[in-house]
């Protein structure tokens, strides 16, 4: 991949996720937004403006690339980089490990933020990613304005600390990973959990797994490439499909 490529296929890559996101309703209305760390150390974004058609109808003309310090540097027509490209920058600043971002809006992770109610590890087999996921820890950053500042960045990601997802009291969850898709796939696995622990709760007294299951499951490290990719085609694809449903 040529330097001078990159932008373009990152553009696209994350069009494609926000398009995944969208039509599996993880964000409200034009709320949301995608990155991707590019090797020069821009960083590439789905912008916000009077253009954009939200997530759901992303296309690579709505991704802007901007400076590590924030400055765009291109720009379209009624489109800019998003007020919480903070959120963004910050992540980057202090995970080396990260090269890709998500920022949505999703009403079930939400609610267990506004709650105080914990995810429990009430799935094993069901969905080994998602377990190993919420192992990886599940904090609440605790303010709820647009995190629009470096110092208000630098907080949340202070609290994701290592781990792939971070709630944001009475506002929205961030998810990163080391490629859209990954990122994209752990907002969708969060949002998954947080649906099952709602209904479970509904239903009953949810009782997680047992330990050494719990172990067992967890024990055997990331979930093989292979696996997120083919995760991956199914959300894709189940995206292209729906577009003429609107
Ligand atoms: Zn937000």
């Amino acid at each position: 991949m040529t330097s001078t490529a990159e932008p373009v296929a990152a553009a696209e890559r994350i069009a494609a996720a926000c398009r995944v996101l969208g039509r599996l309703g993880l964000t409200r209305e034009p709320a949301g937004h995608i990155s991707m760390l590019l090797a020069d150390g821009t960083v590439a974004i789905k912008a916000r403006g009077p253009s954009e058609s939200g997530l759901r109808f992303a296309g690579a003309e709505d991704v802007v690339v901007v400076d590590p310090d924030g400055t765009p540097r291109s720009s379209a027509p009624g489109l800019e980089p998003p007020r919480e490209l903070a959120i963004h920058l910050a992540v980057y600043r202090a995970r080396p490990d990260v090269t890709s971002v998500v920022h949505v809006h999703p009403l079930m992770p939400v609610l267990f933020g506004i709650c105080d109610v914990p995810l429990l590890p009430v799935i094993g087999a069901y969905d080994p990613y998602a377990l190993r996921l919420l192992d990886r820890g599940v904090p609440t950053f605790e303010r709820s304005v647009l995190v629009t500042t470096p110092e208000l960045g630098d907080e949340m990601a202070a609290v994701l600390g290592p781990g792939a997802v971070c709630l944001m009291r009475g506002h929205g969850v961030t998810a990163v990973g080391t490629s859209p898709e990954e990122a994209a796939l752990n907002a969708i696995k969060l949002s998954e959990l947080a649906e099952l622990n709602y209904r479970a709760r509904l239903l009953g007294e949810p009782r997680p797994i047992g330990k050494a299951e719990y172990e067992e499951i967890v024990g055997t490290g990331r979930t093989r490439p292979e696996l997120i990719d083919s995760a991956w085609r199914f959300y894709r694809r189940l995206a292209e499909d729906g577009t003429e449903e609107g």
